[in-house]
This record gives structure tokens, sequence and C-alpha cells, in this order.
């Protein structure tokens, strides 16, 4: 049975990479019927938040990530039997207590006294003297009586880990393949903080061995990481219980650098304000480093869930391409049928007053002539206000429309001859309009364009005589008086 688990630290939003690294643990767990499992890694007292911690529970849970175990949401006890999911809460609980003491015990970690100063030119020399600037591993030898004296100068230790000075620590990762450190090339990384606070390195190894994890799925910035961890496997003694490794190719933005705050919107809760899906996010970060060999774009959820595999993640790294995003984020508003499209839609027409207390039936209507133009939930207001609230006269399309010579008598004869339409729909119009046009010598262009700027305002828009059918008579007579007066006579 896998177990998975995604493992972010709470110290901001859910950037786009971590989004990612979930969809990829929970489509693994989805694919050999695991478990996908929530930790939360708040050993960085500094950094972490409460706000982060929400963040992170309400991007998974707007994704359709759900776990199976992991903390509520709630706030109000755990899912699954293994927690805490909090590592902060761990540690205070003295979890990962037992496995220092170990440690300590069989002499593979130590006290390190060195102060922040000693280190820092520590790292200085080791640059003069053009070497990876690493612990020198100095308080590996500190006797009784130094460690005495540094405590009396009240300096309080870290724990370091004792890395062996010679070999090599290998693994296969189910990305990368073969992968290869040489032993003296790591260094005495610290398990435990001054604090008492263990860090992300030991509490990882030690929760990943607890919560069972059968594969580690995460970004490849942590490969260096690897090494170490299993270096820790090695000296708690967990040989079997090593989970397997795959480590995601990096997220580039367009130009080539890593996917940051310079390339646009990397918070997964900017994409669902902006108004993008949460289907059509997920099917998007899918190809971020994984892919078909016949290059499928475009996935349903549950094929997706039985196609994912590792053996089509790419080693090199993946591009973010927004306006693939975007064109994605189209193909999936136009699946959703028109109600569904209302429904996704209503949290961005909420905040609208023109669109408080409006029957669903006038909004469908106005929503499914437009359909075809939406990229993103966020336009639909936009795109739609004008059938609804007064109309507000592009000043670009009075100049250019309104105010050309001949516009007014157009307008006004069309006036007479919409008033006796009935009924008032989309085939009648057409046909009046494109006779009215046809018995006044005009071009139909001369016509529709000051008809589609008279009742909307702008030159842009919907099929013209579906728009106006849906705007009903009296509101299309009301603007064009309207538009009227705008008009040179
Ligand atoms: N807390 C780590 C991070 O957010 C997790 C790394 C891991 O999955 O082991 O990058």
């Amino acid at each position: 049975m896998t177990r998975v688990r995604f493992a972010p630290s709470p110290t901001g939003y859910l950037h786009i990479g971590g989004a990612r690294t979930a969809l990829f643990n929970w489509l693994f767990a989805r694919r050999t019927q695991g478990t996908f499992i929530l930790r939360i890694e708040d050993t960085d007292e500094v950094r972490s938040t409460p706000d982060s911690v929400q963040a992170i529970f309400s991007s998974l849970s707007w994704l359709g990530l759900d776990w199976e175990e992991g903390p509520d949401p709630s706030g109000v006890g755990d899912r699954g039997g293994l927690g805490p999911y909090f590592q902060a809460k761990r540690a205070e609980q003295g979890m990962y207590k037992p496995f220092t003491d170990k440690l300590m015990a069989e002499g593979r970690a130590y006290d390190c006294y060195c102060t922040p100063e000693e280190l820092e030119e520590m790292r200085r020399r080791a640059q003069l003297e053009k070497r990876p600037p690493r612990y020198d591993g100095r308080c590996r030898r500190v006797s009784e009586k130094q460690k005495k004296d540094f405590q009396a100068q009240g300096r309080r230790p870290v724990v370091r880990f004792k890395m062996p000075e010679e070999g090599v620590t290998e693994f296969e990762d189910l990305v990368h393949g073969k992968v290869s450190f040489e032993n003296r090339l790591l260094y005495d990384f610290i398990l435990v903080k001054a604090s008492g606070f263990p860090t992300y390195n030991f509490a990882c190894v030690v929760d990943d061995v607890e919560m069972k994890i059968t594969h580690v799925i995460r970004g490849d910035d942590h490969i260096s990481n690897t090494p170490l961890q299993i270096q820790l496997y090695g000296a708690l003694k967990w040989e079997g219980k090593i989970p397997e490794f795959a480590h995601l190719s990096m997220i580039l933005g367009p130009d080539g650098t890593r996917l940051s705050k310079r390339h646009g919107a990397t918070s997964t809760l900017e994409y669902k304000n902006a108004g993008y899906l949460p289907e059509a996010l997920r099917n998007y970060l899918a190809l971020l480093g994984w892919s078909t060999p016949d290059s499928q774009q475009l996935f349903e959820w549950e094929e997706l869930q039985q196609r994912f595999s590792f053996s089509g993640c790419q080693k090199s790294p993946a591009t973010f391409d927004p306006q693939k995003l975007l064109w994605m984020n189209g193909e999936y508003l136009r699946k959703l049928s028109p109600e569904e499209l209302l429904s996704r839609a209503r949290s961005f027409l909420e905040s609208e007053s023109w669109a408080r207390g409006l029957s669903n039936g006038m909004l469908l209507k106005a929503m499914t002539l437009e359909r075809e133009k939406f990229k993103l939930l966020a336009e639909v207001p936009r795109l739609v206000d004008f059938f609804f609230k007064e109309v507000e006269y592009d000043p670009k399309a009075v100049e250019k429309v309104l105010k050309t010579s001949g516009t007014a008598s157009v307008l006004k004869g069309l006036k007479v001859v919409l008033k006796g339409l009935t009924p008032f729909d989309e085939k009648g119009l057409e046909n009046c309009i494109r006779a009215f046009s046809k018995s006044e010598g005009l071009k139909t262009g001369q016509v529709f364009h000051p008809v589609r700027v008279a009742v909307s305002g702008r030159t842009q828009g919907p099929s013209l005589f579906g728009m106006l059918e849906v705007l009903g008579k009296e509101k299309v007579l009301s603007r064009i008086d309207s538009a009227l007066k705008f008009c040179s006579s």
C-alpha cells in the first residue's frame, strides 16, 4: 500500500510549484490506491504563520486535493491516527527526542557550541582557501571541560549529525535515475536547533518513518538534502524503511529563470481570485514536468488519475507558460453547462451592485451569448454588465460611430421599425434590420455598427441580433434615445 505525503512549510502562500508537488503526490496516491497525507512542516518558528497554514488548506481544498490523513482544517482533531500532523506539535510532545538521544548515545551526533560569528569566520576562511564553505567539525572534539566553559559563557548548543567522511551515498531516483554524492562533500548538518526545535532534515526523516511513507515526491531543489537524509536513516538503522524518492523537475518562468513573483502570480489562490477553474489549473500543473508519449494536453480528471506515472516525468526543467494556462482555462470554461458556468461565476458577480437580485434567466441568456469569449471567470461581469446596468458610452465608440454624419437618421428610422416588431426575437430582428438597410440604400455595416454602439456603448460584443433580443424592446428603444443625444444631427 503506497503512502505519500505533501509536506509544505507554512512560511507564505502556497506557491504554484508547491501545488504541482501536492498534485503529483495526490495523483500517485490515487493511481496506486494509496494514501495521501498532509504534514505541516512548521519547524521554522520565525517564518511559520497560521495564515499560511490556512492558505495551504484553502488552496488544496480549492484544487480538490483532499487528504486522507493530516490536520483537520476545522482545527479540531486530525484525520488519521499518526498525528499530530504539525511538526511543531510533534516537537512539543517530545516525539523527536528519543531519536536525538539515540544518535548522541551511539556517537552519531554531537553538541556544537559554535557562535554565529565563529561560523561566519569559518565560512570566510573556507572561501578564501577555495574550499566548500561547510562546517569543519571542530565541536566533534570538544572536551568535557570546554563544554562546561561554553555553558558558563551562556552558549546554547545545537545538535549536529556526524557525517561519514569517506564513501558515497547513492539512491535510485524515480525521475532522475541513479544519483550519487561523495560523503566528503556532505557536512555535519544540524539536527536540533539551539531552541530545541528539530531542523527540517531531521524532523522530515523521523516523520516519514513514523508516518510509514513509501514514496517521497518533492521538488528537485531538495535533491541535495536527500543524501543527508539517507545517512540519517542509516544512522538510525532504518535501512528497511527508506522510502523511494522522486524529485520533480524545477519550474522556470518564460524567460528561463526560476519561477518567481517577477513572472506574475505565483500563489495558487491568486489564480482562484483571477477566475481560473481549479480543474484547468490542475490539468495545467499536471503537464509541468509530466507528459504522455502522444503529448496529450487536455485530460479528464479521472483519466489523469489513471495515467499519471513517474515514467512520464522529465528531468529537465519545465517552463510555466501563462498564455497556455489561459488558453486551457478558456477550454474548460467552454465545457461547462450554462448553469454551471453561472454558478462558478457567482462569486465574481456578487461584488457587482447591478448583479444583485438579478434573475438567473437573464444572466444565463447574456452569458450564453458571450461564452466563446470568456477566458477567466473574473471577466464575466465586465463582458455582460451592459445588459443590466445603465450604458456607459465608450468615448472612442461615440467619436467613431455615433458622431458620424447620418447616424442620427439611421437610428431614428430604425427606432420606428423596431417599435412595431413582434416578436422581438433574433430571427425577426435580423430580417427587420437587414430589410431596413436595403430600403434605405445603406450597407449593413452602416446600420449594424450604430445600433451596437447605441445599445451597448461599445464597438465589440456578442452577436448583434441575439444581443438585441436579450436586451428586449423596451431597453433597446430607450438606449437608442440615449445614444441619439451624442449624435451630430
Ligand atoms: N517542508 C519542505 C518544503 O516545503 C518539504 C520538503 C519535503 O517534501 O521533504 O520544501
